[in-house]
């Protein structure tokens, strides 16, 4: 019975240190992500706001960029944002699907439009 208490006492004290672990690493991995913001140009002028909101990576909603030569559909979504729709000759824009601060790729470019959403 006693060697049965001890072991259901250990089993406990690990997945803490495990736990603390996880945690430290996700607040580390945090503080490096916070350098990660996101930026939206077009025709290399910033843009920060659309329709007079603020764009906000941890804001899910929908706009729409208009261009000279079309039109750039954006979703943001938990902490995620992609071109929906384009009327680009190309759609690299919208293959290019999700990009958020902790996805490989980062960047997302539409050329004929002079769009380029970024984490940097
Ligand atoms: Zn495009």
């Amino acid at each position: 019975m006693k060697a049965t208490n001890k072991k259901s006492k250990v089993i406990p004290i690990a997945f803490c240190l495990a736990a603390a672990v996880v945690a430290t690493s996700a607040l580390i991995l945090n503080r490096m992500n916070t350098e990660s913001v996101l930026h939206i140009t077009q025709d290399g002028r910033e843009i920060f706001e659309v329709d007079g909101e603020v764009i906000d990576i941890n804001v899910n909603r929908d706009f729409i960029l208009v261009s000279d030569d079309g039109f750039n559909e954006i979703e943001i979504k938990d902490g995620q944002i992609r071109v929906v729709n384009s009327n680009c000759p190309d759609k690299t824009c919208v293959n290019c699907g999700f990009i958020s601060k902790n996805s490989f790729n980062k960047i997302i470019a539409c050329i004929p439009h002079g769009l380029i959403i970024e984490f940097r």
